[in-house]
């Protein structure tokens, strides 16, 4: 099977635009807001988990620079929203690179755009799935040394990788590449948990994004923690997303929080 940048497409709900939407972004259209709004009534959780998300993705990467880690590669990075990677990242350390990796072609321009004149910045648009094109792309190599340590984001994109593209092989190519002492951060989905409202609004949500250009999958806990076997898991290994080193009690009572695991875990040198 052959993998390639998504067509721009204004018929189809895509799953970039409505998390934009979800997360008070403008870069969505009126199929998207009208899908996105249906999902809202069925699964009311949804917005509250997105944000449990971008703030568990926040504080990885602020972790992984605490460990020195200067270079980033961020896999279906989306729209570009409040606090992205290569804000965080350059915030502390100015010369940080970042390549995000996204087949959308609204999430590709308007990162583009957004990164124009960030010499250490940068986007390309490709499948995840077409391993190749995202690692040898001139960008990607100009960017990233594969010689030293890489921060490796996989933040709410595995959800949208069905079992035919078995995402287990799709983690391993990656993670093959990643020089000792390079971490790997991943977000998934979760419904293994006691509350049946919340279980169903999952169910309900998976067949919603029947409708839209990207399936949704839901994933047991052990499944996502395969993914990282081989890696040293930092404490507290694959956890609801706000218990994952929380900056403050703030968001320990989302009602959204058993809806969504994150794991890092480091690369053994
Ligand atoms: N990583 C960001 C975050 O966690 O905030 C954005 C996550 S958003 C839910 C998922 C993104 O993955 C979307 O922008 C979508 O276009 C992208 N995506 C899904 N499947 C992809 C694929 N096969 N190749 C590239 N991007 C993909």
């Amino acid at each position: 099977m052959s993998y390639g940048p998504k067509e721009f497409d204004v018929d189809i709900p895509s799953a970039a635009r409505a998390y934009d939407y979800f997360l008070g972004g403008a870069h969505n259209f009126a199929v998207d807001r009208a899908f996105a709004d249906q999902v809202l009534t069925i699964a009311p959780s949804v917005p509250q988990v997105t944000r449990l998300n971008r703030s568990f993705l926040q504080r990885a990467v602020r972790f992984q620079l605490d460990q020195g880690i200067r270079q980033f590669l961020d896999l279906g990075s989306g729209i570009p929203t409040v606090g992205n990677v290569h804000e965080i990242a350059q915030q502390r350390v100015p010369d940080a690179r970042v390549v995000y990796v996204d087949y959308e072609p609204v999430a590709y321009k308007y990162a583009k755009t957004l990164l124009e004149g960030n010499p250490h910045a940068t986007i390309i648009q490709a499948d995840v799935r077409d391993v190749a094109a995202v690692l040898e792309h001139p960008e990607t190599r100009a960017l990233l040394d594969f010689s030293q340590p890489i921060g490796l984001l996989i933040v709410g994109l595995l959800l949208f990788i069905g079992p035919q593209d078995r995402p287990e092989e799709l983690v391993a190519a990656y993670r093959s590449q990643l020089a000792p002492g390079s971490y790997l951060t991943i977000s998934h989905i979760a419904d293994e948990h006691a509350d049946p409202e919340l279980r169903a609004q999952v169910a309900r949500l998976v067949a919603a994004y029947a409708q839209a250009n990207e399936h949704v999958y839901v994933r047991t806990r052990d499944e996502i923690g395969a993914w990282f076997q081989g890696l040293e898991l930092v404490e507290p290994g694959v956890a609801f997303l706000p218990d994952w080193r929380p900056d403050s009690a703030d968001e320990a009572g989302d009602v959204a929080r058993p809806l969504g695991y994150g794991a890092v875990a480091r690369v053994p040198v």
